[in-house]
């Protein structure tokens, strides 16, 4: 579904992103570790171009979204992004938070999109809190409901940046849940985490970054049992 291929990216002199190869699979689930600033929430920005890359090709159904001539809003209204600290609309109900885009930039019918937001309320346990403000959720609610706004563009696949990084640690199971629920029914997904329980248990590739490179990448199994350099090692020796 998504092919990297050599993709670089600096900021000023810094190259924060050093040649960056990786697939993802239709669905296929990608966890992505490492330590802070090896370059993690700038592989996936540069995913839904966020970042422009420097250099590389990203395709995507088939099309290089690098191309100047690819139309970046369609590309963003197939991926779906969930950030560490929710982003959510802090002015509007959640039900409004979670029906702006597809009414604005799909141009779904009111109802329709309201009807579909019900549903994907449903889906994550939250269909009471419908009317409620943002601040009115906890931290797990909070992101639950911004997994549901992303949900609701009907995404060819979902990148998550440490979704579960800001919250209190009795809200993280629930946040988790819902992504295995969302994995468990065929979605496509990369996500940057701590939780290696999770990537255990729902990847089905691990890949591990340092300093702007993909050092290593393969099946949970032989990224966490036997990981092949010392640099992987002691950083899953730090967060086991
Ligand atoms: P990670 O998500 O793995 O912690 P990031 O992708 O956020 O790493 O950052 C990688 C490096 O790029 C860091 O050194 C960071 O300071 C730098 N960086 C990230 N975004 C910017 C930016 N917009 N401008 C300048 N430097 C940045
Ligand atoms: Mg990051």
């Amino acid at each position: 579904m998504i092919q990297i291929k050599k993709i670089k990216k600096k900021f000023g002199n810094i190259e924060v992103l050093k040649e960056i190869d990786l697939n993802i699979s239709k669905g296929e689930i990608v966890a992505i570790l490492g330590p802070s600033g090896s370059g993690k929430s700038t592989l996936l920005r540069c995913i839904n171009l966020l970042e422009q890359p420097n250099d590389g090709q990203i395709i995507f159904n088939d099309e290089n979204i690098l191309n100047k001539k690819c139309d970046i809003n369609v590309v963003r209204q197939n991926i779906g992004m969930v950030f560490q600290n929710f982003n959510l609309f802090p002015n509007m109900t959640v039900l409004e938070n979670i029906i702006v885009a597809p009414t604005k930039v799909k141009k779904v019918k009111k109802q329709d999109a309201i009807n579909d937001a019900l549903n994907i309320l449903d889906r994550v346990g939250l269909l009471d809190k419908q009317n409620a403000y943002p601040s009115q959720l906890s931290g797990g609610q909070k992101q639950r409901i911004a997994i549901a706004r992303a949900l609701a563009m009907k995404p060819d696949v979902m990148l998550f940046d440490e979704p579960t990084s800001a919250l209190d640690p009795e809200m993280v199971k629930e946040v988790l849940d819902v992504m295995k629920e969302l994995a468990n029914e065929g979605m496509t997904m990369a996500v940057v985490t701590h939780e290696i329980g999770f990537a255990k248990e729902v990847a089905n590739k691990v890949v591990f970054m340092d300093e702007g490179y993909i050092l290593e990448e393969g099946i949970p199994q032989d990224i966490f049992n036997n990981p092949k350099y010392k640099r992987t090692k002691q950083f899953l020796d730090k967060v086991l």
